[in-house]
């Protein structure tokens, strides 16, 4: 491990340029570094096999190259198929991916736990752990694509940033690592076929508009009630709801792009017509479909799916309101891979 010398991947093409150029090496090397070090097989600088011998150990002298490596997977028998990635420093985040029928989606961590409290989700009891750099973003979602070469012959379809922690929370790395595996040095996938999903982070949500990304962006909203959702979602006191519509207005306004409302249904919580009328008058003024997601259950008592009756009454209410309304499937349950049950059981 080289943990305290700073990772090749973290100076930028220009900043490598100079310091090459102080040892007296010259500059069109770094390319050849960068080149290297993005490769997914590359472990060391021993491996930049075009580099000069004292080059190489002046690098090793001076620097890390913090490769993250897979160290198991689970196989759930819906073909879904989740991995431990162990980081530089020995933490472990995990990855899915999810196949259907006309896609293959990669489901990634943006952060080792999460800082956010929301209670029923498994990732929360982890508490933050650290932000992951952008290269480990791009390494975790190059070695899923080789990963689902190698077992279903595909590259990856779809990215969603709905694995460990808050996106917006890590906003620099998670937007350097969009831009660089949307481009050809990554994958080349379209920034249509990438979903960030925030569980609300106004400010951001807004400097993201700002910013003229162009992925999509889903928000975790399970309540459209204050009260409700500071309960399920503690952190949310200090992001009050109208800041969170007044962010999402502000979103459409600047970018043209519907979101999506991911939304759980649970008993004694968010089973009733309140809060379905909520949920309607937020869709109404916001262009937007709704995503019912069926919830895995964790250890918390306090959360139980509701019954099946009231989904049905979601979307009935939803679609006599003509507001677009799917209805997720949990995946890789069998094996906690599902949506809010990444919590390092492995
Ligand atoms: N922090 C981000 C992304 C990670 S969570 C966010 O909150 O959006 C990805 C999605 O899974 C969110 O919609 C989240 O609310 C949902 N989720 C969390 N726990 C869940 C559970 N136990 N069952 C189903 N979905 C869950």
């Amino acid at each position: 491990m080289q943990a305290n010398r700073t990772d090749i991947r973290s100076l930028s093409i220009e900043n490598l340029c100079s310091t090459l150029s102080k040892s007296n090496f010259p500059a069109y090397r770094s390319k050849q570094i960068k080149n290297w070090a993005r490769k997914i097989d590359v472990k060391s600088f021993e491996q930049m096999s075009n580099l000069p011998k004292d080059l190489v150990s002046y690098l090793e002298t001076n620097f890390s190259l913090n490769k993250s490596k897979i160290i198991s997977h689970q196989k759930s028998s819906d073909n879904t198929v989740k991995y431990a990635i162990q980081l530089y420093d020995g933490l472990v985040i995990e990855s899915v991916l999810i196949p259907s029928n006309d896609r293959l989606t990669a489901c990634v961590s943006s952060q080792v736990g999460c800082s956010l409290d929301c209670s029923f989700c498994a990732t929360s009891l982890l508490k933050r752990m650290r932000n992951l750099e952008y290269y480990e973003i791009f390494d975790q979602i190059m070695l899923l694509n080789k990963e689902a070469n190698k077992i279903f012959d595909s590259s990856i379809t779809n990215i969603v940033f709905m694995g460990m922690g808050e996106p917006l929370l890590n906003y620099k790395n998670v937007i350097e690592s969009i831009n660089q595996i949307t481009s050809n040095i990554g994958i080349g996938i379209s920034n249509r076929k990438i979903t960030l999903s925030t569980s609300g982070i106004s400010k951001m949500i807004k400097k993201m508009a700002d910013d003229n990304v162009k992925f999509n962006l889903a928000v975790s909203l399970h309540s459209a009630l204050e009260k409700t959702r500071n309960n399920i979602m503690p952190f949310s006191k200090s992001f009050p709801l109208k800041d969170l519509i007044e962010s999402l207005d502000y979103w459409y306004k600047k970018t043209k792009r519907k979101i999506t409302f991911e939304y759980l249904i649970w008993k004694e919580i968010n089973d009733d017509f309140d809060h379905i009328n909520a949920l309607v008058k937020i869709c109404k003024r916001i262009p937007s479909k709704v995503n019912l997601i069926e919830y895995n259950s964790t250890d918390n008592p306090k959360f139980e799916s509701a019954n099946a009756k009231w989904l049905n009454n979601y979307l009935n209410v939803l679609k006599d309101n003509k507001i677009p309304v799917s209805v997720r499937k949990s995946r890789g349950k069998d094996i906690d891979a599902a949506c809010g049950q990444l919590a390092n059981k492995h």
